[in-house]
């Protein structure tokens, strides 16, 4: 059972604010990736599958979570890792190195030839070099992986006037929408620039009570600045809840100042959803201490 926790803040308008704690599922396997995989290891079982390929960049919570449930349900996993300079840093990266040691096999490619990923050719030439796999799209998004996140609500969550997630395919958001109430809003927090996320979201989402807040992108995906880090250390000592610095620290940094900002109504109960994302720390605070700024709190 996933448990809803009150974050004990006083705030204006009789205005309350849960956090559903899927990031407690797994610490490696946690929140969403969780989710979105789910049904695809069941289809790729049915299928005889015995290889699981994938797409993600370094610090990929995606790539993390494969490479674990890999393990766990005797695939082989392959993952094909956006930039081949990492390929002489695996040991300076927590993900992949976690990823290695869960029996990963890593193929490194230049950022100009995975902007092809979603092309025909690409993954033929895969086909080529590794023979038969289950493919599993960057970041797990396809109709089974928001079927998975279809379950992160339960019937008690009904009593939410408004659901925030944050957004990197629009995955996790589109299962919120489809198992939402029409009385509820499900607000998502892009974690990254650019406008085809609604359009993305639109092909999977079957309501319209919903919506994107774009101004807590912090410069970017990936991009992080002082004031989020700071936020993100604030929020872990007055609550225990721990973010990560990519998707949820921004979505809860963008809640608390749109709560003061009075952008929701009185009495708004708004659950928001921790997708998990912790294992993303270790490497954020790698790059932070090279570059004298500081780190992010861990017990
Ligand atoms: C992948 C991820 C997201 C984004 O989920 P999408 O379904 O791709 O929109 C949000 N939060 C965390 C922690 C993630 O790892």
């Amino acid at each position: 059972m996933v448990i809803n926790q009150q974050i004990p803040f006083q705030f204006p308008n009789e205005i309350t604010l849960h956090i559903k704690r899927e990031d407690l599922i797994h610490p490696f396997i946690s929140g969403n990736k969780f989710r979105k995989l789910k049904y695809n290891l069941l289809k790729a079982n049915k299928e005889n599958k015995t290889q699981l390929l994938t797409f993600g960049g370094a610090f990929s919570n995606h790539i993390a979570a494969v490479a674990y449930a890999g393990k766990k349900n005797n695939f082989e996993t392959i993952g094909i890792i956006r930039g081949d300079e990492l390929e002489s840093q695996i040991y300076e990266n927590p993900t992949l190195l976690f990823a290695q040691e869960c029996g990963m096999k890593f193929h490194f490619v230049t950022r100009e030839e995975y902007k092809d990923k979603n092309t025909d050719l690409f993954i033929e030439k895969f086909r080529n070099i590794y023979g038969d796999f289950y493919l599993i799209p960057e970041g797990g998004a396809n109709s089974l992986a928001v079927k998975g996140c279809e379950e992160i609500l339960t019937k008690e969550d009904s009593e939410y006037s408004h659901i925030c997630c944050s957004i990197g395919t629009g995955g996790t958001i589109s299962g919120l929408i489809n198992s939402s109430h029409s009385h509820q809003k499900i607000i998502g927090f892009p974690s990254l620039k650019g406008d085809f996320l609604s359009e993305d979201i639109r092909k999977f989402a079957v309501k319209t009570n919903w919506e994107l807040i774009t101004d807590y992108h912090f410069g970017g995906y990936g991009k992080i600045n002082e004031e989020l880090v700071r936020f993100i250390n604030d929020f872990y000592q007055q609550t225990n809840v721990p973010l990560d610095p990519i998707y949820t620290g921004k979505m809860l940094y963008g809640i608390v100042d749109l709560i003061e900002k009075d952008y929701f109504p009185k009495g708004a109960k708004i659950l928001a959803i921790h997708t998990g994302g912790i294992q993303g720390i270790k490497g954020m605070n790698i790059y932070l201490k090279k570059k004298n700024l500081q780190q992010i709190i861990t017990q």
